[in-house]
This record gives structure tokens, sequence and C-alpha cells, in this order.
């Protein structure tokens, strides 16, 4: 796993998702070097630096143009080749896409119904989806509308604490509580 501190950041970019996040996505997804993902909303780069390592290709997309020139720096930074990057928003972005394997929403703005569609019409059987969400909106809404598109979603919501060793003793800090939500196509 590449450490949080690891990956160039920018104030005017949120992320990357936090390492923990990563691992459970990253097995969770079973993510193979067949694999064709899309990363919606990559933000820093962070998943979609760790997937390009197993996967076959991955294709990221983000509306704001510090988001893209974000990645690209990671991409450069840990030596990752097969990525292309898509400016622009979650929806048109997809428009020149087929075939995908596993869809990652990290951010989706109010399009999350919408983009939701698309994905599902483009998703080979098997495919894997995946939201991360912090709002309590998201995370209920994901659920909603992958269950109309006829999946059987899940959710997880991850709690995580570090610990800072000090020398009186182990504090542990906790981080935002993350949703995971998740569906298969079959
Ligand atoms: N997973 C990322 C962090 C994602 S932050 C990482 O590891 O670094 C969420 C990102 O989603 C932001 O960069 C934001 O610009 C983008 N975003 C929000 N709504 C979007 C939309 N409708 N289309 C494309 N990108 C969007």
């Amino acid at each position: 796993m590449i450490e949080d501190n690891d990956f160039i950041t920018s104030c005017e970019v949120p992320g990357p998702s936090k390492e923990n996040i990563r691992a459970i996505l990253l097995y969770k997804s079973m993510v193979s070097s067949n694999d064709i993902v899309v990363d919606i909303g990559c933000g820093t780069g962070g998943i979609t630096v760790e997937f390009a390592k197993k996967a076959k290709k991955v294709i990221s997309i983000d509306k704001n143009p510090e988001a893209i020139k974000l990645t690209k720096k990671n991409l450069e930074k840990f030596n990752i080749k097969n990525v292309e990057l898509i400016e622009n928003d979650g929806l048109t972005g997809l428009n020149n896409i087929e075939n995908i394997d596993i869809a990652i929403v990290g951010g989706s703005g109010n399009q999350l119904d919408e983009i939701l569609k698309k994905v599902d019409s483009k998703l080979n059987s098997n495919g894997r989806i995946f939201i991360t969400a912090i709002l309590l909106d998201t995370k209920l809404e994901a659920i909603d509308y992958l269950k109309n598109l006829g999946y059987n979603p899940k959710i997880v919501e991850v709690n995580i604490s570090n610990g800072r060793v000090l020398d009186r003793g182990v504090m542990m800090i906790s981080e935002n509580p993350i949703g995971i939500i998740s569906a298969k196509k079959r």
C-alpha cells in the first residue's frame, strides 16, 4: 500500500482516499489484470494509482481541471502508464467508454442517479460498482438508485482510528466514517 503522505496533494483538491479505504476497495473489488476500471471523481488520484497497479487499464474522470493535473502528477510520481484521464463531468466523461469491469464513484455532485444508470448500461456481467460516500444522504441515495436498477446493493460503514504512539501511551485518532456502497452485476 502507498501511505497517504506519499501522494502529492493540493489544498484545491480533496484526497487521497485514506489508505485503509483504498485497501478495502482493492480487496473487495478483486481487481485483476484483465479489468477495465473507471474512477469517477478521481481527485488526487489515490484510488486511480492503486487500481492502475493491478488492472489492465484505468480511465479516470474529474470535472475539476486541478484534480486532473494532480492525478497526472501522481501517475508520474508512481510511474504509472495505463491510465487515461478525462477532464469532464462524470456523465459526459462516461459517454465514450464501453465495457467497464469495475466502476468507482468517489464524487458525483448531483449526477449520481444518472451516472449509475450510465455505468450500468456499460458494465460487463460480473462487473462491480463501488461508491464511497461521506454524506449520509449520498449513502442512502446510492442504495436507492442501485435498487432501482435491479441490483442488490450492500453498504459497509468504515470507522477507522489510527494510533498515535506517544511517550505516555497510545492515543487513537478517528477518521471520518466513510460508507462504501457496492453492487455486482449478475
Ligand atoms: N478518490 C479520490 C478523492 C475523490 S474527491 C482520491 O483518492 O484522491 C471527489 C472528486 O470528485 C473531486 O475531485 C471532485 O472534483 C470530483 N467530482 C465531484 N462531482 C463530480 C462529477 N459530477 N463529475 C466528475 N467529477 C466530480
